[in-house]
């Protein structure tokens, strides 16, 4: 697909005009401080705001209720997703609960079948407690999306690509199919981020990330975010968001729009890599199955490519054992070794050991996270030296 989007929508949106998104990820209304003309927006360090006049309340007066600073950054990634409202949390986990306390006691929600571990937990183990019920579902298959909805199903929470097979959920379908049904719809859009993939385009009415992936790319914040579609969403999970003062700090919040402006050349130097990447593998004999939806052989390759302008910059792999899985992860030299993705650095993560410990073995296996299987998270390292390394990590 070359350097050009597949749809259009990637460099041709039209929120904040006729500008590209290159553009507006620098110029975005916060860039330059209103009272001062300083270069990036203040870190408002305050708990509390002055009422100068007591019969007209200041537009800020305590930080769990708005933050100038953390404000900057949700009009931030309101304008990145072309949603109504954003909203900063205190973590993707953060994000992702508060949104689903849109639901109540006796809701049912569809959800993809390989979400991320953690939200897998929150579901069957905190979320279950209070009465709010999930079905899992494999999302490449529309019928049993359709299949899967009960007389109280209130909401279907999708991930695509997902974590970490990759498997492709077609998003304007499922969305349009839930309106019909007057179903909310969710999306975790953190492996794509809006530079690849804005669901909100799709018909999805809110979309969650894991900031501390991607967007803040340097392994240094831990930050959710979410975006609603329109105003009356916004305005529910404002209310939610104050209630259970699940917010995101001024300092993070500073340090996050510092990541964030560099979201497009770091993307398109990782996805480069990535492909690289995911085709050298295609061709070693040691690895039984690659996972990329780049991958001329990816089963829903055109599904994706309708929906996102690139492939992202992650590659899972198997290398068919634990054991081997173990050997590799012991020898190779410079990615990280760890939980997480998405960073300046290249990180390698072992989903069976790390981000899907939570789900049970047989639950696990079922979803193709076997114990070869190992996920690369490609970063801003030159990648014929990120290739070199594995090589010698496989082979030696
Ligand atoms: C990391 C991650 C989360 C959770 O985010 P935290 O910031 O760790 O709380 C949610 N979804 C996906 C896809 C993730 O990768």
């Amino acid at each position: 697909m070359g350097e050009q989007p597949v749809n259009g929508q990637g460099d041709t949106g039209k929120e904040g005009g006729d500008r590209k998104f290159a553009t507006r990820l620098i110029h975005f209304g916060g860039e330059i401080d209103k009272t001062t003309g300083a270069s990036s927006v203040p870190i408002y360090q305050a708990s509390t705001f002055h009422h100068h006049d007591i019969f007209n309340p200041p537009e800020y007066d305590y930080s769990r209720s708005g933050n100038p600073t953390r404000q900057a950054l949700e009009d931030y990634i309101a304008q990145l997703e072309g949603g109504a409202r954003g909203f900063a949390f205190s973590s993707g986990m953060s994000a992702i609960s508060t949104a689903c306390l849109l639901m109540s006691a006796g809701d049912h929600m569809i959800v993809t079948e390989d979400v991320y571990g953690g939200t897998y937990r929150l579901l069957t183990s905190i979320l279950s407690r209070l009465g709010i019920e999930a079905t899992f579902v494999d999302m490449t298959d529309f019928e049993a999306v359709k299949a899967a909805r009960k007389d109280n199903t209130k909401a279907v929470f999708m991930e695509t690509p997902s974590n970490p097979t990759l498997k492709i959920t077609g998003i304007a379908e499922i969305a349009a199919w839930a309106k019909e049904n007057e179903l909310l719809t969710l999306l975790d859009n953190t492996f794509m981020t809006p530079y690849h993939q804005r669901p909100i385009e799709q018909g999805v009415d809110i979309v969650l990330h894991s900031a501390t992936k991607f967007l803040g790319g340097h392994s240094d914040v831990l930050a959710g975010l979410a975006v609603a579609a329109t105003d009356s969403l916004g305005r529910r999970l404002k209310q939610l968001q104050n209630g259970l003062g699940t917010v995101l700090g001024a300092q993070e919040s500073w340090l996050l729009m510092r990541g964030m402006k560099t979201l497009q050349a770091r993307m398109e130097h990782s996805e480069r890599g990535a492909r690289k990447l995911a085709e050298w593998l295609s061709e070693q004999p040691e690895i039984s199955a690659v996972y990329y939806p780049g991958l001329a052989d990816h089963p829903r390759r055109e599904v994706h490519e309708k929906q996102s302008k690139g492939y992202g910059a992650v590659v899972s792999f198997d290398v068919g054992s634990g054991d081997r899985a173990k050997t590799l992860l012991s020898r190779v030299q410079l990615p990280l070794v760890a939980v997480s993705l998405g960073a300046v650095e290249s990180i390698l993560s072992y989903p069976a050991m790390m981000s899907h410990a939570a789900m049970p073995q047989q639950v696990r296996h079922e979803r193709g996270i076997t114990d070869g299987l190992l996920r690369y998270s490609v970063g801003l390292e030159d990648i014929d030296d990120l290739i070199a390394d594995l090589e010698q990590a496989l082979r030696s």
